[in-house]
């Protein structure tokens, strides 16, 4: 199954795919999901967070779009790096191929030997499933998508092959009859590049009437049935239930000739239908106003508030705001503090603030990844008597609690070259964490080049009520709690990437438990 997007880019066609792939695997079929991005980046881990969302990482270390997340979260699923293939990706392997020799006396051309090689990348992560989903990125007529389109058209000729395009219906007037002339137009583009589809989803701020979807159909040669209603919704997680109600998974596996019935027992249940209270969240982070740079914490807190039924409201604050002791005291009114990853040296030392009083006033805490390097900071000035403690990505200092792990001093490329992906950590089983997981051993995401130096675990341990409680079996700390606190954590791993909707990270549940409960 193959979705493409028309009109404009943002239609939420990662969630579409998300959600219609959720349905196929609910009715019974071992389903995967490819991502295509035709940007020239090998991988999105060079790429800014504030540009194009944020970087998803998987087990296996690969850097990639944030759309992956989406649907680990929502098939509760393990993808690879081979899941997402992006044009540097593809073109790379095939010059690599040149080089050595490979296709001597060949002219090496777009077609077929570009189009063959994504062929090959989409067929070799689909062996072993019933369905594969691939979502094309950007939208259809840029010049980048071509060869992909067209590597997807000649598939269609082997294989069986149903196509979805996503459009935009836009209602320019409150009253006025919703627009179908740009999804008209962009059926014709891709009709242009060979490609027909099946369905058409159509994403408007209100439900399609009978009347526009019959124009559509008209217009595009595609059943009226086919044409599926996409409104706006207040939480992406009923997108599943209500292209259910539309059968949308039906009507694909009726393309496919194939059968099944849609269950979504468990995804429904896994969903809190009427909330306990509210709970307000800080996010102290940097952010130049895009939330999608940290799209996997917003969704861990989503699926945490559905499964304690606290309905948890985020606050996105900038961290510099925090500079100065002034502003402290607005933290007060949150049930919760967090201070997620991120790099370089703008507001560092606001967060570290905000650590200390959150630490001080016993607000339920949660750092990840440099936001535990923040925490280890601040401990060793405030608490070990460390003044001028630091992390060496920033600033100077005598003690650098906060160090290059010996390997990383010696790398200079930028792509690829983090410690990325799962590892083990083992859990100290007297800890808040160990009652969290319930697990000796645990396998968490990382994407980070500093840790916490080996000569200070000594020191920081003597601290009262300080515990590193998770190590990895070579000495490295990833976890850090505070006793003597309703809830003080900071993890070197991101739990988030691993939360799914029916599969809640323990770390992010605890934390919304411990804001929900707090008095
Ligand atoms: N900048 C820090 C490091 O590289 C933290 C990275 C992160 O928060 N993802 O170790």
């Amino acid at each position: 199954m193959v979705v493409t997007g028309g009109v404009i880019s943002g239609l939420g066609k990662g969630v579409t795919t998300a959600s219609v792939a959720k349905i196929i695997q609910s009715m019974g079929h071992k389903v995967t999901v490819v991502k295509i991005d035709p940007y020239v980046n090998v991988d999105a881990g060079t790429m800014s967070p504030f540009e194009h969302g944020e970087v998803f990482v998987l087990d296996d270390g690969g850097e990639v779009d944030l759309d992956l997340g989406n649907y680990e979260r929502f098939l509760n699923i393990q993808l690879t790096k081979a899941h997402n293939i992006t044009t540097g990706k593809v073109y790379l392997k095939v010059i690599n191929k040149e080089r050595k020799g490979d296709y001597l006396g060949k002219t090496v051309q777009i077609i077929p030997h570009i189009t063959d090689e994504i062929r090959n990348q989409i067929r070799s992560v689909s062996k072993g499933y019933d369905v594969t989903v691939i979502e094309v990125g950007g939208t259809v007529g840029d010049i980048e998508s071509m060869p992909f389109l067209e590597a997807l058209r000649q598939l269609a000729i082997e294989d069986n092959v149903v196509f979805i395009h996503v459009t935009l219906v836009p209602n320019l007037t409150v009253v006025g009859e919703p627009k179908t002339k740009p999804t008209q137009h962009s059926v014709k583009t891709l009709r242009e590049v060979g490609i027909s589809p099946h369905i058409i989803i159509c994403r408007s701020g209100e439900k399609l009437s009978e009347n526009s979807k019959e124009k559509i159909a008209l217009f595009t040669n595609v059943r009226v049935d086919h044409v599926i209603s996409a409104p706006d919704v207040e939480d992406i997680h009923q997108i599943p239930l209500i292209f259910n109600e539309e059968k949308i998974g039906q009507k694909i596996l009726d393309q496919f000739k194939i059968d099944g019935k849609p269950n979504l027992s468990l995804w429904n249940s896994a969903l809190c239908e009427t909330y306990k209270k509210d709970v307000n969240l800080a996010i102290v982070g940097k952010y130049a106003g895009l939330h999608d740079s940290y799209l996997s914490i917003s969704q861990a807190i989503k699926h945490a508030s559905f499964k304690t039924c606290y309905n948890t409201k985020l606050h996105w604050i900038e961290a510099e705001k925090f500079e100065g002791k002034k502003a402290l005291g607005e933290l007060d009114k949150f049930d919760g503090i967090l201070v997620p990853g991120g790099f370089g040296s703008r507001g560092i030392e606001g967060k570290i603030n905000v650590i200390k009083y959150a630490r001080e006033n016993k607000i339920p805490f949660l750092g990840i990844c440099l936001g535990f390097q923040l925490a280890v900071i601040e401990y060793a000035r405030n608490v070990c008597g460390l003044k001028d403690a630091n992390t060496s990505e920033v600033g100077n200092s005598e003690h650098f609690v906060i160090d290059l792990l010996p390997e990383q001093k010696k790398i200079s490329d930028k792509g690829g070259t983090m410690r990325l992906g799962a590892s083990e950590i083992i859990l100290e089983k007297n800890s808040r964490i160990y009652s969290l997981y319930k697990k000796d051993k645990i396998y968490e995401r990382h994407r980070h080049r500093y840790e916490v130096s080996f000569d200070y675990i000594d020191i920081l341990q003597t601290g009262e009520n300080f515990l590193f409680s998770g190590k990895t079996s070579n000495n490295l700390m990833e976890i850090l709690e505070i006793r003597n606190h309703p809830f003080f954590i900071g993890t070197q791993f991101h739990p988030e990437f691993k939360s799914r909707v029916e599969s809640v990270s323990p770390v992010f549940y605890g934390f919304v438990k411990a804001m929900g409960e707090r008095k």
